[in-house]
């Protein structure tokens, strides 16, 4: 029991080891290029009145997803297809399986990619209802929205969403190989939407979800919060009426309406049960 729990420790400690110099990569970029092409005024980043809370979500909340993943894929193969045991389990999701695998892996992870924000456009209109909004609103309670808010999640959207869906896709065949490869884009790109940065990419705004189209999925009902609810692809959004990026216009304030929501990490996990 106490080496299991002293590996977990130690998976634990690698994966956060990994995040340090990713996170200060980011940090530097995102700093460097705000400087240059602010969407509004304001400090650093680092200067966020919510910056602790931020810090917390960015290393706890990755973490926690890796755990659960696992847990999931477990009980999916045992449960679906009657694999136990670790031997069987690593054979089994090795190289994916079925039709899917057979594709090439960059094929693989571009249908992951489009397949995922496809079902991730659907659950984010989902947690935008009236049911949901409570687990949701963590994410758009940050005010001073920047690149390290985006692992802002309540743990519940993070599992009715990214994490099951993940799980969902590497059930239906994929190889976890093409995650490799998805996984730090998705990373990168949510940081990047996220940022405070004028950018609306030209033309591109119809292929890639940008930091002025996603920031104005951050803003309040009326001003457009009601649209751009696709993570990377804004095709979503075209196809099913809900894109929003007026011309020489950029969006200005976030946050949600609830005054009193808490500022803390640990009283914003409790928020939506106590609603
Ligand atoms: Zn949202
Ligand atoms: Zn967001």
């Amino acid at each position: 029991m106490f080496s299991e729990f002293y590996s977990v420790l130690l998976v634990a400690g690698e994966a956060l080891l990994r995040l340090v110099p990713i996170t200060i990569a980011l940090g530097i970029v995102f700093a460097a290029l705000t400087h240059w092409s602010a969407c509004n005024p304001g400090g650093p980043w680092w200067r966020k009145r919510a910056i602790v809370t931020d810090v917390c979500y960015w290393f706890v909340i990755p973490l926690g997803a890796r755990f659960v993943r696992i847990g999931l894929m477990v009980m999916g193969a045992a449960l679906l297809f009657d694999i136990h045991g670790a031997e069987a389990l690593i054979k089994f999701y090795d190289d994916g399986f079925g039709p899917l695998s057979a594709l090439p892996l960059w094929a693989q992870a571009l249908t992951f990619l489009v397949a995922s924000d496809f079902l991730l456009y659907w659950i984010h209109r989902g947690f935008h209802g009236s049911k949901l909004w409570k687990y949701h609103a963590v994410h758009h309670s940050s005010e001073e929205l920047d690149w390290i808010s985006a692992a802002r999640f309540h743990p519940v959207n993070l599992f009715l969403g990214s994490i099951a869906v993940d799980v969902a896709l590497l059930l239906a065949g994929i190889s976890p190989n093409a995650m490799v490869w998805a996984g730090p884009f998705t990373t990168a790109h949510s940081a990047f939407v996220h940022a405070n940065l004028n950018w609306a990419l030209g033309p591109f705004k119809y292929v890639l979800a940008s930091p002025v189209f996603h920031r104005w999925h951050h803003t309040a009902l009326e001003r457009g919060g009601s649209s751009n609810f696709a993570g990377t692809f804004p095709i979503w959004d075209m196809l099913f009426g809900t894109f929003y990026m007026p011309k020489n216009e950029l969006p200005d304030s976030y946050g949600i309406d609830d005054k009193l929501f808490p500022e803390s990490f640990g009283a914003q996990m409790l928020y939506p049960f106590r609603q």
